[in-house]
């Protein structure tokens, strides 16, 4: 069987790729899958819920092998319940690869045939994003603006270099500092020739 196709979502924290990618697979009918919510999503109290927080409290990256392990088993389980179907659906990945290793090791899993890079260049503004998260998510990581700086610091040492494991032909760049229409309606205008191919056609 040839490896599931996916698009990436791309960009520091804050720059909106949970919401593109949750209207634009809405839309579309792919699948949109985030790490941070996987994590999130790992019961507390559990060795990899332990993990997972014992690294985002402090804005650090959880390290690869365990991120790896915990994304390929979740994404196997979607493909075994039918709730993702890699020969009629592409799956968005939001927050994966977060550096140049678990970009190398993606490759045996997926096929990345499109990327989708937000752009914000203004840190203030990331800031200020996270800070209003912060109180409708109640995220902890967003509320404590050390914490965000972290992140912020930890995406350009290790994540930025990722968009270089790739082909440029196949990155685009949006203003991630429009309105949430605006970007939306750019970013489905720069991804429908892809999105109008079935994946065993892209
Ligand atoms: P954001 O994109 O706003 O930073 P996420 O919800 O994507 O938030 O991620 C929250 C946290 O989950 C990160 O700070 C990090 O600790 C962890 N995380 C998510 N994805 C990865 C990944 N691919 N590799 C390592 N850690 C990750």
């Amino acid at each position: 069987m040839s490896k599931p196709k996916a698009i990436l979502l791309f960009g520091p924290p804050g720059a909106g790729k949970g919401t593109v990618g949750a209207k634009l697979t809405n839309v579309s009918g792919n699948y949109h899958l985030s790490t941070g919510d996987i994590f999130r999503g790992l019961p507390p109290e559990s060795p990899n819920g332990k993990v997972f927080y014992s690294y985002a409290n402090e804005g650090k990256l959880v390290p690869d092998d365990v991120t790896i392990e915990i994304f390929w088993r979740y994404m196997q389980g979607l493909i075994d319940t039918n709730k993702f179907d890699p020969s009629t659906q592409y799956i968005f990945l939001d927050g994966m690869p977060r550096t140049a290793e678990q970009a190398k090791i993606l490759d045996q899993y997926v096929e990345v045939v499109k990327i989708i890079s937000l752009k914000v260049t203004n840190d203030d503004e990331i800031v200020e994003r996270l800070a209003k998260r912060a109180k409708i998510e109640k995220r902890a990581d967003d509320a404590d603006k050390s914490i965000v700086l972290n992140r912020l610091a930890q995406y350009r040492e290790k994540t930025q270099v990722v968009l270089d494991h790739y082909d440029d032909a196949i990155i685009s760049e949006f203003d991630a500092q429009k309105t949430p229409l605006e970007v939306f309606r750019n970013v489905l205008d720069g991804t429908l020739e892809v999105l109008n191919q079935s994946p065993a056609e892209a």
